[in-house]
């Protein structure tokens, strides 16, 4: 594999370039308030950009955790996004769907059941769906799953599997009770911001 280091400035510019930072007061579905919110679908529609970042993905997990026997994503950013991925590293691939107790594999994915798994999500906020997802993978037998995100709020690890991301959100997140925007009276400029 090409060893292909893209620096977090240079991925944060192709966010900027792309239009993925949405900068004002944000309002999140779960009522948490924020300077801002990170849209991914700009970059999701540039396949060229997100190959790059894709490869720059590649090299953290190689990093991290050496070649993952398999790829497994959530449908449907985390999946394309997670194909790209598979495809640099050459290793099989799976797409995941559903939400909390109902995660499964997509169609007629049933991977073999393997060791040091790559789990590629491409923006993760509260981890719910994070944890749902490594819930199931833990319950059809997958053994020591890693976590990667191209942007992650949550730091640290999800139900014991360690989270690495590409980088950070440049955006800070307040309790609705604690926003200094509200406080000094600004209008919410995103009411159904959903990262
Ligand atoms: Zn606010």
């Amino acid at each position: 594999m090409k060893d292909t280091h893209l620096q977090t400035d240079t991925i944060l510019t192709f966010f900027q370039e792309a239009g993925c930072f949405k900068r004002g007061h944000s309002c999140f579905y779960d009522n948490q308030h924020g300077n801002g919110w990170v849209d991914i679908l700009p970059l999701m529609q540039n396949p060229t950009k997100l190959q790059h970042v894709a490869d720059a993905m590649a090299t953290l997990i190689i990093r991290k955790i050496g070649k993952p026997s398999i790829i497994i994503s959530p449908a449907i950013s985390g999946s394309i996004f997670g194909a790209f991925v598979a495809a640099r590293l050459e290793v099989p691939f799976a797409v995941t769907k559903g939400k909390k107790d109902e995660v499964t594999f997509h169609r007629r994915y049933q991977p073999a059941i393997s060791d040091n798994v790559a789990f590629v999500e491409d923006i993760i906020y509260s981890g719910t769906d994070a944890r749902a997802n490594l819930a199931f993978l833990r319950l059809y037998g997958f053994k020591n799953i890693t976590t990667f995100s191209l942007m992650s709020r949550q730091i640290g690890e999800i139900d014991t599997s360690n989270v690495f991301s590409l980088v950070t959100s440049p955006f800070e997140l307040y309790t609705s009770t604690d926003c200094p925007l509200c406080a000094s009276g600004e209008r919410v400029q995103y009411p159904s911001a959903r990262e």
